[in-house]
């Protein structure tokens, strides 16, 4: 066994294997992995074997398609065959929004160029003979269908035998019946791992140890969101009419997946194999995988199983003619949010986590693949947010995870609506004025564990969602929250921000150094600064403002904590001259924003609120009613007068007091999520983690403004200035949609000329309800992005003309926010 490597990956899964086999792809060949047992002896050796393409994110999307179409190469590759079936796979749909859910997905699919069919019923028939199209109570009819032509199943051991082959073959070792035991970093910064064959150092981990995440995360001192659930499979004795049908000439049928009734179907041997998504399903190992839990399996649970297998017999007569050979009931890894664990772990260096894969078969040549690239090139080549161990913060307890867990396995194949909010493990994380907003009548949805009112429903009318891709049932009331705020005023309560204190005499250079924008000099200022990636991608947006000397604020996206704190104290300098602070949870934040908020801040305050005393992008520490040491910041996210108040959290109930009671004679009222974010596509305001991201650099968002290319050196200039050189291909557009009557844009649609090709993408997108106008932001090609520029966007399968407007649609010349 090899005393030094470059890395050791841990976990001789499918996802192990394929990092190893990538990081050799990338030259890295001084890499080896450690697996406790053999290879593929955890999820991997179980595994049904399905490549669905459908995912409904851009992220998991593109890692799902590069997996799809390596699998296919790599028996050429390798020599090692891996029985890809391309069979293809067919989603059925029986209701309407279930077809709304197919086509919001195929908008994201073009984008990323998976491709894909709609088809009707009687397609579904020519491509499976063997169905029932339905249309009694129990059987509802078949109304439509997705269709991958592309994708299929495959067998697990072998693709992880093909990708240790490929692997072995370019110099990477593995070591089986290799345990690690303990982590140490040396004083070089290496990590000094021991095993129970000996210590190995490397100066990287990646951690891919399926249902052992949280052991080995333990070791590490991480406390890893990954608690595998029970997924179970049933395979079936040979079918005649399978028999009969293939026998005839038939092909293979399609994967088949009816999501209505939550579980798929495919061939085995002349048989089948069905696998639900079950209620009720527990989660397994939240405290650690037992000893003798080893290539194991748990007893199957019938109960859970017969609603399924009842409904799978009815659409698919034929299963009713053959016998149960087996049920596998293994465990199988979950993350909170049903997407895995793909990149840097958080307070450690050099420690990678490819964990909490549920669909770890499909998933593992995407994320071997961008997870080498990020380790050897320092960063990924696609936008990997979505998938970022960061996205989760301290909040995920034990408790939540399990609960999340369970939820996000039984609603694998419940429709995902984009305005769903899912009701387990809430209310976790809760504002200090949680009561007063709930007493107001808020509707509360969940990011980052913090509850957040979506919107306010007034007296009368049912505190309750009705999901839908289209517009539903709170529309008019968010329309009312957002005239409030361009008519009066109103109130958003954004405690959750990530906020940072920067001191020290080398905080102003390490600003700058990691932003594209100058870092304010004077006491007062503040600047919208972007950290960039290496490739000159968006990474961060940080609010920088001075507060005093060598003392900044730096606030960021509340769901960005741990992901833009990790970054800081990483990039921290080493000599003690800065000094940085997470206070993330000591201040509060309330935006008092509206035509009317002068006067009602004035009411609390003795500092002067005129224009010449606190002109717009300044900020002051004022004295508000009874609190002190408020950071009083001249900005806001939704384009009208008014003040983000940042205070210390001890202030929250008298504050929020203290304002309503100024703001009743100007008729002060509270304003949710879902309006802000109707405000913010009027003014064109970009959000981090969609219109922001490392696919994009700070000149296609149009944050030109923001970037101080002669300031001195910061990350990411030197790729701007070849961006700058070879020209910006791509340009940030805001974009009227003409024709909607309900279903606004909303992210992820691309854009097309007119009658003609692909050119963008949408990455946000809402109705402005005070322009009266639907609107989504978003990226195309540079020359087609001009003002005036008709182009077409495709909403729920259908193309809508639209026409790119001047930036910031209303009030382009900021006339409110200066008022
Ligand atoms: C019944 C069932 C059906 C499934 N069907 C599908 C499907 O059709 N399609 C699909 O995409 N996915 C499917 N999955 C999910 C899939 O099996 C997993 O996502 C995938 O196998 C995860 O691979 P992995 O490499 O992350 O983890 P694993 O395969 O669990 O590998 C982790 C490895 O790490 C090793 N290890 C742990 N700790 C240590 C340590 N300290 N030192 C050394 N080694 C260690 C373990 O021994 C193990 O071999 C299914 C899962 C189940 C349960």
């Amino acid at each position: 066994m090899k005393t030094h490597v470059r890395v050791l990956v841990i976990g001789g899964g499918v996802v192990g294997v394929s990092t190893l086999f990538h990081l050799t792809k990338k030259g890295w060949t001084d890499v080896a992995l450690i697996e406790r047992t053999e290879l593929t002896a955890g999820s991997t050796w179980h595994a049904a074997g399905l490549l669905p393409l459908f995912n409904m994110s851009y992220t998991v999307g593109q890692l799902h398609k590069y997996s799809v179409d390596l699998y296919k190469r790599l028996p050429a590759e390798t020599g090692q065959d891996v029985s890809f079936h391309v069979t293809g796979n067919l989603r059925l749909a029986t209701c309407s929004e279930r077809m709304d859910e197919y086509q919001k997905y195929c908008g994201t699919a073009n984008t990323i160029g998976v491709p894909f069919e709609v088809i009707a019923p009687a397609r579904v028939k020519e491509l499976w003979p063997l169905i029932e199209l339905g249309g009694s109570a129990d059987t509802p009819a078949i109304i439509g269908a997705l269709y991958h032509p592309h994708d299929g199943h495959i067998a697990p051991a072998d693709l992880t035998m093909a990708l240790r082959k490929g692997a072995r073959a370019a110099g990477a070792e593995i070591y089986e019946h290799t345990e690690a035991l303990g982590f140490e970093r040396t004083a070089s910064g290496e990590w000094r791992v021991r095993t129970s064959k000996g210590e190995i150092l490397a100066e990287h981990l990646v951690l891919a140890t399926g249902n052992h995440a949280r052991q080995t995360g333990r070791l590490l001192g991480l406390n890893i969101p990954a608690i595998p659930v029970e997924h179970q499979y049933i395979v079936y004795d040979e079918s005649p009419e399978l028999k009969a049908y293939r026998a005839g000439g038939g092909r293979e049928l399609a994967v088949l997946r009816e999501s209505d009734k939550s579980y798929y179907l495919r061939e085995e041997r002349m048989g089948w194999i069905l696998g639900p998504y079950e209620h009720g399903a527990p989660a397994r190992f939240a405290d650690g995988v037992p000893e003798w839990f080893g290539r194991s399996l748990f007893p199957g649970d019938l109960d859970r199983l017969v609603p399924h297998v009842e409904a799978a017999t009815r659409r698919v007569p034929a299963l009713e003619h053959c016998g149960i050979k087996d049920i596998i009931n293994g465990p199988i890894s979950y993350a909170p949010d049903g997407s895995p664990l793909i990149g840097p772990a958080w307070g450690v260096r050099n420690v990678w986590l490819n964990e909490g894969h549920s669909f770890g078969i499909t998933a593992a040549g995407g994320a071997g693949w961008q997870l080498a690239e990020w380790i050897v090139e320092g960063e990924p080549g696609i936008d990997m947010l979505a998938v970022d161990p960061r996205r989760f913060g301290a909040y995920t307890s034990k408790r939540y995870v399990v609960q999340k867990n369970e939820e996000t396995y039984r609603n694998v194949f419940t429709i995902h609506f984009p305005d769903e909010e899912r009701p387990e493990a809430r209310p976790a994380k809760t504002s200090a004025v949680y009561d007063r907003l709930d007493a107001k009548g808020a509707v509360w949805g969940q990011r980052y564990g913090w509850e957040r009112a979506n919107w306010f429903a007034p007296p009368g009318v049912e505190r309750k969602d009705r999901w839908s891709f289209r517009r539903s049932n709170y529309f008019e009331h968010v329309g009312n929250e957002a005239r409030l705020m361009r008519g009066r005023v109103g109130v958003i309560d954004l405690t959750p921000f990530t906020k940072h204190e920067v001191t020290g005499p080398g905080a102003e250079a390490w600003l700058d150094g990691l932003v594209a924008n100058k870092v304010p000099a004077k006491t007062g200022r503040m600047a919208l600064s972007h950290a960039l990636t290496r490739r000159g991608g968006i990474r961060s947006e940080f609010t920088i403002t001075k507060i005093a000397e060598q003392h900044y604020y730096v606030v960021s996206a509340g769901a960005a904590e741990r992901y833009d704190s990790d970054y800081l104290f990483k990039s921290l300098p080493a000599d003690g001259s800065v000094g940085l602070r997470n206070i993330t949870n000591t201040r509060g934040c309330f935006v008092l924003a509206g035509p009317k908020s002068r006067e009602v801040l004035a009411q609390l305050t003795d500092t002067p609120l005129d224009n010449t005393s606190f002109p717009w992008l300044t900020a002051q520490v004022i004295e508000a009613g009874l609190a002190v040491d408020v950071y009083a910041l001249r900005v806001n996210f939704v384009g009208a007068l008014g003040w983000e108040l940042h205070f210390p959290i001890e202030y929250a109930h008298h504050l929020f007091d203290a304002l309503f009671a100024a703001g009743k004679a100007h008729g002060i009222g509270m304003v949710g999520m879902r309006a802000m974010e109707s405000l913010r596509l009027e003014k064109s305001y970009r959000m981090w983690g969609s219109d922001m991201t490392p696919d994009y650099t700070p000149f296609e968002a149009g944050l030109d403004r923001f970037v101080r290319m002669n300031k001195g050196p910061f990350i990411g200039r030197e790729a701007l200035e070849k961006q700058l050189a070879s020209g910006v291909p791509n340009r940030f557009v805001t974009l009227e949609v003409h024709g909607v009557t309900d279903a606004d844009p909303l992210g992820n649609e691309p854009l097309f000329e007119p009658g003609g090709r692909m050119i963008g993408r949408a990455t946000s997108g809402y109705y402005g309800h005070c322009l009266r106008k639907s609107l989504a932001i978003g990226y195309a090609r540079t020359d087609r992005s001009q003002p005036g520029t008709q182009l077409e966007i495709e909403i729920l399968g259908e193309r809508k003309s639209a026409t790119v407007l001047r930036e910031s649609p209303y009030d382009p010349d900021n006339l409110d926010l200066r008022a």
